[in-house]
């Protein structure tokens, strides 16, 4: 090597140590520059929680029954998927404890038992985080402003979408990923699933309850899915498999999906299927933009813990389940992690901060309150006859179409009783399990929930297809009245 090249590789090397020595340190004084614990400081803040949840899986839950069982005021903020993933699945089979359990039905039962032990859930979501100074500052996606004293993510993961030709246009006319919502409205009908994971072999049995046939796709020679999800997949006749086979377009009328171009990978040789529905099931994304620009990420946007007891690179701010695990993602592990994440802030607060009823006694004046919105129970329709009765009535008739195990129609309904409640004078609201009245929901073209559809004199005036916030419920309402 001569003299030149030789300088040139001793200066590259040099380059990559103090590169790789100022990486290391930037970490440590990120993770470290953090801020004095003052309670003083901090009972000057108003919406104190010492023990914030963000996101109500089975990690959230969990965390919440050991939170709230410390006797510390634990609050859950239940994200844009209350119960998480397992509340859009249907038979558990691998849950220790639970076998052949609803999904759903688990879900429920989590956060009865934290509610039992004082837990308080609220409705609402993170918009952005300020961990740049303690107590955590989070304001959530209705403009509530809380002052954290430890934070527990547990925000899970959402599933990915294809990103192909007609899959924004028809999203809700047929294209989905929750099987469990819409699969009632595929009874007789062709469907395709794309995926080759367990989560695909889920929704695939969902769907053979009610269409007609079911075609996975798969892009590989082989699933992913676990052998026993795979050999339940073998017991029914209406499920195929399409192995090396991609969806590359998404057809349709304007207002529902009719077919897809498929393309088998291995030959070139492409095709077209009629199909009513195509369901997503492509894995999933972290949920943790909101905390990106505070929390060290992995390189594939997982939350980066810093050891074994769901520590992140932010002291009193612990990460739990799939938002931080990508490689279990099971409902055991992410209540397990849960369950670590609580028992960790716990100590976080009363060991290293000190955290005692003196304490409590000052800041307790400056605590969270949470109004709990009590409106009366919208009333269902359940048969044709009831609804001509309504529609032939006076005003305007909103109904709000859902499925039994929906996550989103679940989220939504509380608020959109408050809102019944508010604009009763002008408006009648009820509710329809479009899965049972499949008639009505035929009428008014619903092929996904949760949906709205306002009804003046005996005509559709609006309608929204899709799953709505607090706010947009808000906007909804206040433009019916215009
Ligand atoms: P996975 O990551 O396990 O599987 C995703 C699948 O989608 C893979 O087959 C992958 O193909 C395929 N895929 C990814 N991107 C594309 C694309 N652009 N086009 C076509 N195909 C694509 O995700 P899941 O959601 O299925 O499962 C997540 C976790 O949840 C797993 O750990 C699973 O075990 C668990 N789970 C468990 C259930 C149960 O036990 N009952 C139910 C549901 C989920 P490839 O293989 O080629 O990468």
């Amino acid at each position: 090597m001569n003299k030149q090249l030789r300088l040139c590789f001793a200066a590259l090397i040099l380059i990559a140590i103090s590169g790789g020595i100022g990486f290391f340190v930037y970490r440590s004084v990120k993770a470290s520059s953090i801020h004095t614990f003052s309670f003083d400081r901090a009972s000057k803040k108003k919406n104190i929680v010492p023990i914030l949840i963000v996101g109500s899986g089975c990690a959230g839950n969990a965390a919440a029954i050991y939170g709230a069982r410390s006797s510390i005021k634990t609050i859950v903020l239940s994200g844009h998927q209350p119960g998480g993933q397992l509340s859009g699945t249907t038979r558990v089979d691998n849950f220790p404890g639970l076998f052949g359990e609803m999904g759903p039905d688990i879900m429920k039962k989590l956060e009865e038992q934290a509610r039992h032990f004082g837990a308080e859930y609220v409705e609402d979501a993170v918009k952005s985080v300020d961990f740049s100074s303690w107590p955590y500052r989070i304001v959530t996606e209705e403009g509530l402003e809380i002052y954290a004293l430890t934070v527990i993510i547990a925000t899970g993961a959402s599933p990915r979408l294809l990103n192909i030709p007609g899959e924004k246009e028809y999203w809700g006319k047929g294209v989905t990923t929750c099987a469990i919502c819409d699969a009632p409205f595929h009874k007789g009908c062709d469907v395709i699933v794309s995926g080759g994971g367990d989560s695909a072999a889920e929704e695939a049995l969902q769907l053979s309850a009610y269409a007609k046939s079911v075609t996975i796709v798969v892009r590989k020679d082989q699933m992913r899915a676990s052998a026993s999800m795979q050999k339940r997949l073998a017991e029914v006749p209406a499920i195929s498999i399409s192995y090396n086979t991609e969806i590359m377009r998404i057809e349709g009328n304007g207002k529902e999906v009719t077919g897809v171009e498929l393309k088998n990978n291995k030959t070139g040789e492409t095709s077209h299927k009629n199909v009513s529905g195509v369901f997503l099931a492509i894995g999933h994304e972290p949920n943790t933009k909101p905390f990106k620009d505070f929390i060290d990420l992995d390189n594939q946007g997982y939350i980066y813990l810093k050891s074994r007891l769901q520590t992140t690179s932010i002291p009193g701010v612990y990460a739990a389940g799939d938002c931080e695990d990508h490689v279990y993602r099971q409902a055991g592990v992410a209540a397990g992690s849960g369950i670590k994440a609580a028992l960790e802030a716990t100590s976080f607060l009363v060991d290293q901060l000190g955290f005692n009823e003196q304490i409590i006694k000052k800041l307790e004046p400056n605590y969270l309150q949470i109004d709990v919105l009590k409106a009366p129970q919208l009333s269902a329709i359940s048969n044709m006859a009831e609804f001509n009765k309504l529609l032939h009535g006076k005003g305007t008739l909103v109904i709000d179409f859902y499925t039994q195990y929906c996550p989103s129609c679940l989220k939504m309904l509380p608020y959109i009783q408050v809102l019944a409640q508010r604009y009763s004078d002008t408006v009648t609201v009820v509710k329809c399990d479009a899965g049972q009245l499949g008639e009505l929901a035929k009428k008014y073209n619903i092929s996904t929930v949760p949906a709205l559809v306002v009804i003046k004199d005996g005509k559709v005036v609006r309608s929204s297809r899709d799953a709505m916030s607090k706010q947009e419920l808000d906007q909804f309402f206040a433009e019916i009245q215009k």
